[in-house]
């Protein structure tokens, strides 16, 4: 058996020591005689896994009592209905484009009231993160939404928007734990769990209590409505439970890395590798502002598509998979998460300098 480096976007790299402890317990989670898989939701010992995991999440953000983690489902897709049918009282909402994922969060809160979209950085195919210090943010505006790490393009907000008073709503699956983060500063932050946690088909939601309401959109199905999942613990119906173990075993394995400052350390540490590389390189380039680049998405080009195609095909070869990429940027992606080791990035340096100088 071996292993590649694998640069996926999503579903991407999780820790090795969490697989195998995963394996080690497929069969017998400690003592059950049976597998996370086959438990009861309603069980003792799964109970243990969701309340521990929990407790985690909590310990390594340092979320506040009065915010609620809700574990759910439907990805991170589905939150981009759910925040406007819980959220949008005025039936308005200020949105910032700046990628693909933000600009499909948009139109989807189009559908359930005013979306307005304050700023975009389109006209450059969302290669910087506009300023947002002092945008025309709506006086009725029920919150204001970003995606923090834009997993296609490679930007990442290094300040967050003057959001002038009103609810800020984050989309974080892509730098979910990266780095430390000031809770406070949201109402709410939520991520799929497929890029930088645990297997798809987990969300999760860390919301301000104030904003859970049964005050929500006529029509809201109950099982879209924050209010629901928050009286019940994440377990008013059967949670994506094998999902939810898996999260719980990925926030121990952080907190033995150190936490979140000593995973941040660790990733721009990594990060540094590749981008120093890209900077010097004669063949190879990266497509982002320098100053808004992504620590967990490298995205980059040769400048010729032949020559990319060529580099994609000979690094999978070489046990480098997943470099191509997104289908509408074209070029390599280098999606570098938590879990991609140190090594692997320097070992993709290595072979991006000898492709150099064989294509040169
Ligand atoms: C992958 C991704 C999504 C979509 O996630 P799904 O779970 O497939 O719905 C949304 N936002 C960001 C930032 C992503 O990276």
């Amino acid at each position: 058996m071996a292993r590649v480096y694998n640069f996926s976007a999503g579903p991407a790299v999780l820790p090795e020591e969490v697989l195998k402890e995963a394996a080690e317990e497929m069969l017998d989670y400690r003592g059950t005689g049976m597998s996370v898989m086959e438990m009861s939701h309603r069980s003792k010992a799964y109970e243990t896994i969701i309340k521990e995991a929990e407790a985690d999440l909590r310990e390594l953000m340092n979320i506040p009592d009065n915010y609620k983690v809700l574990f759910l489902q439907g990805g991170a897709s589905q939150q981009f209905a759910m925040i406007p049918m819980n959220l949008m009282k005025n039936r308005v909402a200020d949105y910032i484009v700046t990628g693909q994922w933000a600009k499909k969060a948009y139109q989807e809160a189009c559908l359930y009231g005013k979306a307005n979209k304050i700023a975009s950085s389109e006209d450059q195919t969302f290669s910087y993160i506009p300023d947002c210090s002092d945008l025309p943010v709506s006086e009725d505006a029920d919150y204001v939404y970003i995606c923090e790490n834009n997993t296609i393009y490679g930007t990442k907000f290094k300040t967050l928007p003057n959001t002038k008073g009103k609810t800020l709503v984050a989309d974080v699956s892509s730098c979910f734990l990266s780095e430390p983060v000031d809770v406070t500063k949201y109402g709410v932050i939520y991520g799929g769990v497929q890029k930088n946690i645990g297997p798809a088909g987990v969300v999760i939601v860390i919301i301000r209590e104030d904003l859970i309401t049964e005050d929500v959109l006529p029509g809201t199905p109950t099982m879209l409505q924050y209010k629901i999942h928050a009286d019940n613990d994440s377990l008013y119906n059967t949670p994506p439970a094998y999902g939810i173990y898996i999260c719980g075993k990925v926030f121990k394995w952080i907190r033995k890395q150190g936490g979140l400052e000593a995973m941040k350390a660790y990733n721009e540490k990594k990060a540094a590798i590749l981008y120093d590389f890209l900077d010097q390189s004669k063949l190879f380039r990266g497509t982002v502002r320098k100053e808004d680049r992504s620590l967990m998405n490298v995205p980059f080009v040769t400048g010729n598509e032949e020559l990319d195609a060529k580099f994609v095909k000979e690094a999978k070869a070489a046990g480098f998979e997943n470099l191509k990429g997104h289908r509408s940027v074209g070029g390599m992606r280098a999606s570098i998460y938590n879990a991609m080791p140190m090594e692997g990035v320097e070992k993709l340096v290595e072979f991006m300098k000898k492709f150099e100088e064989e294509n040169a």
